[in-house]
């Protein structure tokens, strides 16, 4: 590492709140680990492993190539992959033995086929669309669609989801697709369809409405120790931090410009450092001017714009920080804290977007 950033990932933490989501949910509720895009930015084979160490049976990804990684790595867990997956690669969902989200009666069709053609039943969840607007039959339309797919033989219809658009902000939209969900459920088990596994609830939904969890649950953000915004508190820890270092001070005079556009001028003579992080590595731009580092356990303010690969801090008249000094842009230092929701709101995102968007080039050390 010649470049001094870095990310830790606490793993300890991690199992923590697989077990602190585990023990908040009842017996019978099973948890679907959803480790999509590098596990939130925290490293997909770490986590995965980590997790299985914790309890955790069932996966979520986003793509096949994430479900295949998991795969070549050892992982012999379930694996559900959340998105829809181009019928051409039906045979690779099979050879892997991988569960996918079933939203089309032609991707059906082809993977009963191969099934059909190896001997084999293969587990599919189909996805009904209750108010997201992203993937799978409005459910007024699904029931026919479902009866359509109860004629491949080769195929396991073992799980039915939904998912929700605004969990941490519309509470009764979110009871009203809880209610249609199980309506619809309790319709199609009059027509004598039941399925062994029916889930909605990703973290905010899980923590904030009992009775979305059904029997399955789908938390990503809270594994991280991410919290939606609710008041429910189950223990969870923040997993990532992002720490640099300073490679250059200098002492500027009061009207000295720092930065691209020079948005920010010395209001008097001051020092500043020079950081190696920059929005190339996903430190947003959007934080110019507005985020805080922690540097010898106190908040330091980011002195203009975001470079690619640097960014300056305003050290006041702190002229004993020099070059080497650690640098925490995300984490915690000294009982204080920089944390996941603060860079997202400074920079007027989500925290999600802050987690999968650390590029994949900074280190990941994972501790445990
Ligand atoms: C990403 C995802 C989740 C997890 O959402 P969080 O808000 O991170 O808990 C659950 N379900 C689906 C379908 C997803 O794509």
């Amino acid at each position: 590492m010649y470049r001094p950033l870095w990310i830790e990932v606490n793993l300890k933490a991690l199992g923590g709140n697989f077990k602190a989501i585990r023990s908040y949910l009842g017996r019978k509720v099973e948890v679907v680990a959803t480790i999509k895009q590098s596990a939130y930015g925290h490293g997909l084979i770490p986590v995965a492993k980590k997790l299985v160490e914790s309890g955790a049976d069932i996966f979520g990804v986003g793509s096949l190539e994430e479900a295949i990684t998991l795969r070549k790595a050892g992982i012999s867990a379930s694996i559900i992959i959340l998105s829809a997956v181009p019928d051409s690669f039906c045979d690779l969902l099979i050879e892997h033995k991988l569960i996918p989200t079933i939203i089309d009666i032609k991707f059906a069709k082809r993977l009963n086929q191969q099934a059909k053609k190896r001997n084999c039943r293969i587990p599919g969840h189909v996805k009904i669309d209750t108010g997201m607007g992203r993937l799978g039959l409005d459910y007024k339309d699904a029931g026919v669609f479902i009866r359509e797919l109860s004629q491949f033989k080769n195929i396991n219809l073992e799980g039915i989801y939904t998912h929700f658009p605004a969990a941490d902000s519309d509470p009764s939209f979110t009871q009203y697709q809880i209610e249609v969900f199980n309506q619809f459920i309790n319709q199609l088990k009059l027509q004598g369809f039941e399925f062994k596994f029916r889930h909605c609830a990703n973290s905010s939904g899980l923590l904030s409405y009992r009775d979305s969890h059904f029997n399955m649950v789908r938390p990503g953000l809270i594994l991280y120790g991410v919290k939606p915004e609710t008041e429910i508190d189950i223990g969870i820890k923040p997993v990532l931090s992002l720490k640099s270092k300073v490679i250059f001070t200098k002492k500027v005079k009061k009207g000295a410009g720092v930065s691209y556009g020079r948005t920010y001028i010395a209001k008097t003579s001051r020092h500043i450092a020079t950081v190696a992080v920059g929005y190339a590595d996903g430190y947003p731009w959007a934080l110019s001017n507005r985020a805080k580092v922690l540097i010898k356990g106190k908040f330091f303010d980011v002195a203009g714009r975001v470079c690619m690969d640097h960014i300056m801090i305003d050290l006041k008249n702190r002229g004993d920080i020099k070059a080497g000094e650690e640098v925490i842009l995300l984490g915690e230092s000294k009982g204080k804290s920089i944390s996941c929701e603060d860079l997202a709101q400074w920079s007027e995102t989500i925290p999600y977007e802050i987690l999968t968007r650390l590029s994949v080039n900074i280190p990941r050390i994972h501790i445990n």
